[in-house]
């Protein structure tokens, strides 16, 4: 069976027929939305003698056996945010399903070529992403924080896990479905608006970015609107809106892609007639290489306490989250650049903001390589995402020039 890109396009509108409605996708992880989708998907691979598998995460996949037992991996995600677009997750595994066929179609493949459909991407209903891809990467460490974890309307995760038969307890077994891998493919939607400001349909993905995270308490004295003079004031918010705009001329500094983000701020007591006693700022830094990212810190916490001498007010610095940059595979990069200028004439390297299923399999050490397709108006999670059919065609076939390059590059 040749590749036949615009089955994947049609088989994209049937699964959002299946499992969307007025307000766009609703397949969200660990409900029966879900559960429907990942049976439709069984029923579309059924003919290519793919043999399939869900392991203990919940995650499942579907392998085409090889001459050998080292494996090519093609990874997407069928789950999506409540009232998500139609493309985000599932655009991969479709494409994945359609080149399965080309490579069971044409004989034997040097390598087993596996699919899979990552369990809970999004983390939309209990708010812990890329479950299935951390659990089989080794990275799931957090068993008993997710125990704990509930639903909007109460319902614990491992009891929401149980009903579609996966075992909290036991998800970190998923590791054993890495030990084979040889490489992991995944195309996504960028989900930004890059390559379409770039007019091109296609771009590899050279990693994800590293993210620094934290909440910034600038502390000053309350005072009465009416009665302290303006040059008496210890006013916490100039601190944290200095800081504000201090971020843009740092983020040039560093450059390369850097990006940093206030993305709010608490002031109390938070009445009109009081100068801003504290105000607590949170902060998001985000950049492709760790030198960079450590140097967006470094400058931003520099500044604060400058603004903080300004002001005559204290300011304190509190890590919220943090992740190292996740840099993919070299080889990978140029076989993926090679694919593209063969579908599409040119390519364009860029790197990712969000994380991905790829930057877990990436952090167990397994080459890893990402391609992104054009967003329009670079939306995503919500029903507004979208891009254009003959950019979705291309990407199938991409991806398919990939995993013939990685076959052979890999075996
Ligand atoms: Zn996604």
């Amino acid at each position: 069976m040749a590749l036949d890109t615009q089955r994947t396009v049609a088989e994209l509108e049937e699964l959002r027929q299946l499992t969307g409605d007025e307000n766009g996708a609703q397949r969200v992880a660990w409900t029966d939305t879900w559960a429907r989708a990942r049976e439709w998907l069984r029923d579309k691979v059924a003919g290519t003698g793919a043999t399939e598998e869900i392991d203990e995460a919940g995650n499942q996949w579907f392998t085409l056996p090889g001459d050998s037992d080292r494996a090519l991996l093609i990874g997407g995600h069928i789950d999506s945010v409540p009232n998500g677009g139609w493309l985000d997750g599932c655009l991969n595994v479709m494409a994945g399903v359609e080149v399965l066929r080309r490579v069971a179609a044409d004989g034997r493949a040097p390598l087993t070529v596996r699919l899979v459909n990552w369990a809970d991407e999004e983390g939309a209903r209990f708010g812990r992403s890329l479950f299935g891809s951390s659990a089989a990467a080794g990275s799931m460490t957090d068993q008993d924080e997710l125990r704990r974890r509930h639903d909007a309307e109460g319902v614990a995760l491992p009891d929401a896990l149980a009903e579609h038969g996966v075992d909290l307890d036991r998800a970190t077994e998923a590791r054993s479905q890495l030990a084979n891998a040889a490489a992991y493919l995944e195309l996504h939607i960028e989900q930004g608006p890059v390559l379409e400001s770039m007019n091109l349909p296609l771009g590899v993905v050279l990693g994800t970015f590293g993210v620094e995270r934290h909440q910034i308490t600038w502390k000053g004295q309350a005072a009465h609107a009416g009665s302290t003079p303006m040059d008496k004031r210890r006013d916490a918010l100039a601190g944290a809106a200095k800081l504000a705009l201090e971020i843009r001329p740092i983020a040039a500094q560093v450059g390369e892609g850097a990006v940093c983000t206030s993305g709010g701020v608490v002031c109390k007591p938070g009445i009109v007639t009081s100068v801003v006693e504290t105000a607590e700022q949170l902060l998001d830094q985000r950049h492709l290489k760790a030198e960079s990212l450590a140097r967006l810190l470094a400058l931003a916490k520099e500044s604060s306490e400058r603004f903080a001498a300004e002001e005559d007010v204290e300011v304190s610095w509190q890590r919220i989250w943090s992740i190292e940059p996740i840099l993919f595979d070299e080889q990978l990069i140029e076989l993926a650049d090679a694919s593209i200028r063969e579908v599409s004439g040119s390519s364009h390297r860029l790197p990712s903001g969000p994380l991905h299923d790829a930057a877990e399999v990436a952090r167990a050490g397994v080459p890893t390589v990402m391609l992104f397709v054009q967003s329009l108006r670079g939306l995503s999670h919500t029903k507004l995402e979208d891009t254009k059919k003959e950019h979705l065609e291309m990407s199938v076939q991409a991806l398919d020039r990939l995993t013939a390059k990685a076959l052979e590059a890999f075996s």
